[in-house]
C-alpha cells in the first residue's frame, strides 16, 4: 500500500497540514508501482528530501491505459451526457476550491514558488480553467451543412478516446487543469503523467477525482504516473493512446513526435520552449515597461515558457531603462528566499539540475562577452537552489544567451535603433511562443505585434494568461492551442455524416 506524505506547516503564509498519497493513481485508486521503484521529491528551497513517490514504468502505463480504455467504452466518452461530465468537472473544481490553501502550500513546498504566486496566480487560474471547461461539456456540437435536397449532411465532434498527457514542473497543478479540463469535457479519458520533479499536487488532486466520483480508472487523469522518460516514452509509444498533449521542452517534444510516428500516428499537440522578445520603444511609458519586463523575466524565477528573456531596447531610452530595470532586479534580490515568508517574491529554481543548467548559461554568456550588469551568480542563501535575478548587457544577436532558452531569472538586453531592426532581431530565433511590445503609439503597437512570429503578443503588458484566451506557439515552440474554445477543437475529431433523404439510383 502506498504511503501518505504529510507535514505540518506553521509559516506566516500557511498554518496547517499538507498531505498527498505517494502511489500511482490507476483505475480510481492509489497503488504501488509494479516494479516497486520510487523517485525522490526534493524541496528546492532547502535541497532536502520531501518524500518519495512511486515510479511508473511501461508496465504501469499498460495497466493505466487498459483501465482508461475500458472506462471509455463503459462509463465515459459519449455514453455520459455532456451535462453530467460538466457536473463532475464542476464538483472537482468545488473540491479544489475548498482545499485551495493546502494545494497552494504543497506547490510552494515542491516547486519553491512564493506563496503570493502559488496562491495568488496558479491556484486562481487552475480553478478558473476547471470551471470554464465544466461549462463547455454540454456545448460541444457539430454543424449541419447544406448540400442538396436529397442529402442531409452534418458533423459530429467526437472524442479521441484515450488521451496521453505529459506535463512539466513549472506550473504543476495549473498544467493538470489545462490538460484534463478540455479533454474530459469533450468525453476523452486521460492518462496523465506529471513531472517526476513536481508530482505532489497532481497526486493530491487525484484524491479529489476519487472523491468527486469519476468512474474508476478511466474518467480522469486517473492514471497519474510520475516518472520521467520511462513512463513518458511508454505513453507516447502506446498503441491504444490516440492523442498526446505535451507541454515541455522542444527536445522532448521532438522525441514525442517521433514516437507517435513510429507507433500509431497519434495526433500530437505540443506546447514547447520559448525565447520571447520584449521590444521597448523610445516612446514607451518607461516605468510601466520596466515593471512589466521584470514580471516577464523574473516571475516564477524565470521558469516560464513565455518568459521575456530577450529584451530589445531602443537607443533613446536604453540607459534609463537599464538603470531602472537593474534597480528592479536588485529589489527582487532582497525579496528572495523561503516561499512561505512574508515579502518573498523570488524563489529558487526547481532543482539542482535546473540550477546547474542556469549557471552554465550564465557562464557561457560571460565567456562570450556579455556583461552581467547585475546578478550573474548564486544567491547568498546557503541552502536551496537560488539564483540572483540577472541582467546581461552588451549582448549581440548571435550569443547563446540571446538564442537559447535559459528557463531561469536571466534577461539578455540588446540595444536597437529602428523598428525594422528590432523586428528582424526579434524574429531571428527558432522559437515563436510569445512576444511583448511597449509603445504609446497604437499604430506601431499593431504593426509590430502583427510582424512578430509568435503565437501570443502582449502590448504594454507581459505574460498575463487568461483561461479563455488561446495559448500556444509558432515555429519550434509547438503547435495546437490550449485554453479557450480552441482547446476544445484539439480534443475532438470531426465525423462528417451523409444521410440520403431522397436519392434513388
Ligand atoms: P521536459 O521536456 O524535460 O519534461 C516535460 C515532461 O516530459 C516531464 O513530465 C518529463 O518527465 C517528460 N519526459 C521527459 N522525457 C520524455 C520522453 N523521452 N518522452 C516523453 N516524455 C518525457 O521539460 P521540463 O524540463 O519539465 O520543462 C521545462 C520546459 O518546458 C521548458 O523548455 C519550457 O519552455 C517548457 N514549457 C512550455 C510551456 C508551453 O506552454 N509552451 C509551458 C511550460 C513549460
Amino acid at each position: 500500500m502506498p504511503e501518505t506524505f504529510k507535514v505540518e506547516l506553521d509559516t506566516p503564509a500557511y498554518k496547517g497540514s499538507v498531505s498527498c498519497n505517494t502511489g500511482l493513481f490507476i483505475n480510481g485508486k492509489f497503488v504501488d508501482a509494479v516494479e516497486g521503484g520510487t523517485i525522490d521529491v526534493i524541496n528546492p528551497s532547502t535541497g532536502k528530501l520531501l518524500t518519495k513517490v512511486a515510479a511508473a514504468t511501461s508496465k504501469d502505463v499498460d495497466i493505466a491505459v487498459a483501465a482508461a480504455k475500458k472506462a471509455y467504452k463503459t462509463s465515459w466518452g459519449l455514453k455520459v451526457p455532456g451535462a453530467q461530465r460538466g457536473e463532475l468537472l464542476m464538483k472537482l473544481a468545488t473540491l479544489l476550491e475548498a482545499n485551495i490553501d493546502e494545494f497552494a502550500a504543497l506547490e510552494c513546498l515542491n516547486v519553491g514558488k512564493p506563496w503570493s504566486e502559488s496562491r495568488g496566480f496558479d491556484m486562481k487560474l487552475t480553478l478558473q480553467t476547471l470551471k470554464y471547461y465544466a461549462g463547455w461539456a454540454d456545448k460541444v456540437h457539430g454543424h449541419t451543412i447544406e448540400t442538396n435536397e436529397q442529402k442531409l449532411a452534418y458533423t459530429r465532434h467526437e472524442p479521441y478516446g484515450v488521451v496521453g498527457q505529459i506535463i512539466p514542473w513549472n506550473y504543476p497543478l495549473t498544467m493538470v487543469s489545462w490538460k484534463i479540463g478540455p479533454a474530459l469535457a469533450t468525453g476523452n479519458v486521460v492518462v496523465l503523467k506529471p513531472s517526476e520533479i513536481t508530482p505532489l499536487t497532481a497526486l493530491k488532486f487525484a484524491s479529489l477525482v476519487q472523491e468527486a466520483g469519476f468512474p474508476p480508472g478511466a474518467s480522469l487523469e486517473s492514471n497519474v504516473s510520475p516518472s520521467g522518460a520511462t513512463a513518458g516514452t511508454a505513453i507516447s509509444m502506446h498503441p491504444d493512446i490516440r492523442k498526446i498533449a505535451f507541454t515541455g521542452s522542444t527536445l522532448t517534444g521532438r522525441k514525442i513526435q517521433e514516437a507517435s510516428a513510429k507507433s500509431n500516428l497519434k495526433v500530437v499537440t505540443l506546447e514547447l520552449g520559448g525565447k520571447s522578445p520584449n521590444i521597448i520603444f523610445d516612446d514607451a511609458d518607461l516605468d510601466q515597461a520596466v515593471k512589466w519586463a521584470a514580471i516577464g523575466i523574473f516571475s516564477n524565477s524565470g521558469q516560464v515558457c513565455t518568459a521575456g528573456s530577450r529584451i530589445y531596447v531602443q537607443e533613446g531610452i536604453y540607459d534609463a531603462f537599464i538603470k531602472a530595470f537593474s534597480e528592479a532586479a536588485a529589489g527582487l534580490n532582497t525579496k528572495t528566499g523561503d516561499p512561505f515568508s512574508e515579502g518573498t517574491i523570488h524563489g529558487p529554481v526547481v532543482s539542482q539540475t535546473q540550477f546547474d543548467r542556469v549557471m552554465s548559461h550564465i557562464d557561457a554568456a560571460k565567456a562570450e562577452g556579455a556583461i552581467p550588469f547585475i546578478g550573474g551568480e548564486r544567491h547568498s542563501l546557503t541552502e536551496g537552489f537560488f539564483v540572483k535575478p540577472t541582467i546581461f548587457t552588451n549582448c549581440t544577436p548571435d550569443m547563446k544567451i540571446v538564442q537559447e532558452e535559459v528557463f531561469g531569472p536571466v534577461a539578455a538586453v540588446v540595444k536597437f535603433k529602428t523598428e525594422d531592426e528590432a523586428i528582424e532581431m526579434a524574429n531571428d530565433t527558432n522559437y515563436g511562443l510569445a512576444c511583448a511590445v511597449f509603445t504609446e503609439n497604437v499604430s506601431r503597437a499593431v504593426r509590430v505585434s502583427n510582424a512578430l512570429e509568435a503565437g501570443m503578443a502582449w502590448v504594454n503588458c507581459n505574460i498575463t494568461t487568461e483561461y479563455n484566451v488561446p495559448f500556444g506557439g509558432y515555429k519550434q515552440s509547438g503547435y495546437g492551442r490550449e485554453l479557450g474554445a480552441y482547446a476544445i477543437d484539439t480534443y475532438t475529431q470531426v465525423k462528417a455524416v451523409h444521410i440520403n433523404v431522397g436519392l434513388k439510383i
